[in-house]
C-alpha cells in the first residue's frame, strides 16, 4: 500500500438493489452502451442482424444524450437495419424500448393509427401524433409481452452468469428486487446443489395490481423454503419511472414538456398494497424516482400509520427527496436505497433536467442525519455493481455540490445492515486518495 492508498474492509459487501437475472440477461444482448455517436450506431448496427430471443432482436443500453441534440429515435432508423425481425432496444434506464415496424406489427400496434397512452405508459409522438416507435414504462411493457420468454434452462444459466458478476465485483451479498416464482425456484436449486456463493433476498415484483393475492401467496409459501444463503425480501413494484426516459414522477413539469412524469398505481391502490402486506408481516419496496413519488408514498405510509397499520417500506432509488419529505419519513420504518453511480450517468443533463429540484438530488446526507436508513446499490445491469464507481460518483457529486454522507467510510453503506447473516464475508477495498 503507498500513501495515496487506503484500505477499508467491507464486512458482508452488499449490493441493495439488483435485477439478478437481468444482470445475467444482459450478457446475451447487444450491448448499446458502447456507442457514443449516431454515426457509431449507423457503423455497427449491420453486425447486430442475429436474434438473441427467439425471433427477435433485443439490445440495451442506448442513451441518445450522448449521441448529439439532433438524433430523435424512430422505428423508422430501425426499419432501414433490420426490415425482417423484430427489435427492441432498451434505453439505458430501462425504462424505454425503442423498436422497429415489425416488433410493433407483434404487438397489434398498426404504425399509423393514433393509440391513447395506457395508464402509467407513454407513447412517444411526433407532431402529427403518430408513433414514433419509443414506448415508455407501461407502454414499453406492452411491446415487452410479445418478446418471447427465456427457458427454465437460460434463465438459471443468466443466474448463473449474474451470480459470477457480483462476486467478481466483490459484492457477497445482493438484494434482487427483479424476483418471481421461477428465480426463486432456480435459485433453490443453486443452494441445493452448494452453487449459489451469494447471500441474496429476493423481492417478488408485481407486475400489476390483480396479480397481488397470487403474489402474497407465492412469498408466504416461499418464506417457508428459505435456505441459509437465500431468503425473502419482500413485495417490490413501480410507482414511478425514470428520469432519463422522463418518466419519473416531478413536483414540476420537465423542461419543455407539458407533464411530470409517469404514475403507475393509483394512490388508493398503493394503500391497500401496502396494508395487504403488512397486515402479513411482508415488507414492502416501491420504486420512487420523482420527489413527488417519494413524497406521495410517505404520505400514504403515515396514513396507514394513523390507523395503526404499519411494517417495513423500502424506497427504492430516492434521487430526489425534498426536505419535508424527510421529515415525514421520521416517523416510519423506511429504509433508503440509493444508487450513486447513477449519477456518474445522470450529471450530464441533471442541472439541466431538474432545475431548482437539483438541491433534491442523491440526499444521502441529509437523509442519514435524520436518522433514516441507507444503503447503497447500484441497479445492476443499468449500472455495473462497482465499489470504485460508488467512490467515484461520491467525488464527482460532492464536487457539483452533493455533500457527502456523514461517516468516515461511505462505502461502509454497502455493507448488509444485519450483522448475523454472513459475517464471515469481508470484502476488501483499496481506494486512490486524491
Ligand atoms: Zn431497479
Amino acid at each position: 500500500m503507498t500513501s495515496l492508498e487506503k484500505i477499508i474492509q467491507i464486512p458482508r459487501c452488499y449490493d441493495s438493489h439488483v435485477h439478478w437475472l437481468g444482470t445475467g440477461e444482459r450478457k446475451n444482448l447487444i450491448d448499446l452502451s458502447t456507442i457514443n455517436s449516431f454515426k457509431e450506431f449507423i457503423q455497427q448496427a449491420p453486425l447486430w442482424n442475429h436474434l438473441n430471443r427467439g425471433s427477435w432482436i433485443v439490445g440495451f443500453g442506448w442513451d441518445s444524450s450522448r449521441w448529439g441534440d439532433d438524433f430523435k429515435p424512430h422505428y423508422k432508423i430501425l426499419d432501414q437495419f433490420f426490415p425482417d425481425h423484430p427489435v427492441s432496444f432498451i434505453r439505458a434506464d430501462g425504462h424505454s424500448s425503442w423498436v422497429n415496424s415489425k416488433a410493433m406489427e407483434e404487438a397489434g400496434l398498426k404504425r399509423d393509427e393514433i393509440f391513447p397512452d395506457p395508464p402509467g405508459g407513454r407513447i412517444e409522438r411526433n407532431e402529427q401524433g403518430k408513433m414514433t416507435g419509443v414506448f415508455v414504462d407501461s407502454a414499453k411493457d406492452c411491446i415487452d409481452q410479445f418478446i418471447p420468454q427465456s427457458s427454465k434452462a437460460e434463465m438459471l444459466s443468466n443466474l448463473r452468469l449474474g451470480r459470477d458478476v457480483f462476486l467478481k465485483a466483490g459484492f457477497t451479498h445482493i438484494r434482487d428486487v427483479g424476483g418471481a416464482l421461477t428465480h426463486w425456484e432456480l435459485a433453490g436449486e443453486m443452494a441445493r446443489a452448494n452453487e449459489l456463493d451469494l447471500y441474496v433476498e429476493m423481492f417478488f415484483n408485481l407486475e400489476n395490481g390483480d396479480q397481488l393475492a397470487e403474489r402474497l401467496k407465492e412469498i408466504q409459501q416461499s418464506r417457508l423454503q428459505s435456505v441459509p444463503r437465500l431468503k425473502v425480501g419482500g413485495l417490490k413494484f413501480y410507482y414511478d419511472g425514470a428520469l432519463g426516459s422522463e418518466g419519473a414522477y416531478l413536483s414540476q413539469n420537465y423542461p419543455e414538456k407539458e407533464h411530470r412524469g409517469l404514475r403507475l398505481y393509483e394512490l388508493s391502490h398503493i394503500e391497500e398494497i401496502l396494508h395487504r402486506c403488512w397486515e402479513k408481516n411482508i415488507p414492502v419496496a416501491i420504486h420512487t424516482l420523482g420527489d413527488e413519488a417519494v413524497h406521495q408514498v410517505v404520505l400514504v405510509a403515515h396514513r396507514l400509520k394513523e390507523r395503526g397499520i404499519e411494517g417495513l417500506l423500502n424506497l427504492e432509488h430516492c434521487e430526489l427527496v425534498r426536505d419535508e419529505t424527510i421529515i415525514f419519513m421520521r416517523a416510519l420504518n423506511v429504509h433508503c436505497h440509493l444508487q450513486p453511480s447513477h449519477f456518474l450517468s445522470d450529471r450530464r443533463w441533471l442541472k439541466q433536467k431538474l432545475g431548482s429540484l437539483y438541491q433534491y438530488c442523491f440526499p444521502w446526507k441529509k437523509l442519514l442525519d435524520a436518522g433514516i436508513s441507507v444503503s447503497f446499490g447500484s441497479d445492476s445491469p443499468i449500472e455495473a455493481p462497482s465499489l470504485e464507481k460508488t467512490q467515484e460518483a461520491l467525488t464527482a457529486a460532492q464536487k457539483e455540490g452533493i455533500e457527502l454522507p456523514p461517516l468516515n467510510d461511505p462505502l461502509l453503506l454497502h455493507s448488509h445492515p444485519d450483522e448475523n447473516w454472513g459475517n464471515e464475508c469481508v470484502t476488501t477495498f483499496t481506494m486512490q486518495k486524491g
